[in-house]
């Protein structure tokens, strides 16, 4: 195994789709329930930027510009 340390932190679909699934959010995405805490746009593996943990849910964002400078403003003023 060649485990190469890159400066990016990356997540592969792989890694992406177990997380979601642990989450439970797996299903949910790839059957199109899930929206973007800002935009409301219906998240997919395709376009999800990140997730979070929000009052006993996960929030998820989608890769929108606008929702990931809205994302890092809210996680500032929440003081995570
Ligand atoms: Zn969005």
């Amino acid at each position: 195994m060649n485990k190469e340390r890159k400066k990016l932190r990356v997540i592969h679909d792989e890694e992406l789709e177990g997380l979601l699934s642990k989450l439970g959010l797996l299903d949910d995405i790839k059957s199109g329930k899930r929206k973007c805490k800002f935009c409301e746009r219906v998240i997919t593996l395709g376009n999800i930027h990140s997730l979070f943990p929000e009052s006993g849910q996960v929030s998820v964002i989608c890769d929108n510009p606008e929702c990931v400078k809205k994302l890092l403003i809210y996680l500032q003023q929440k003081d995570l």
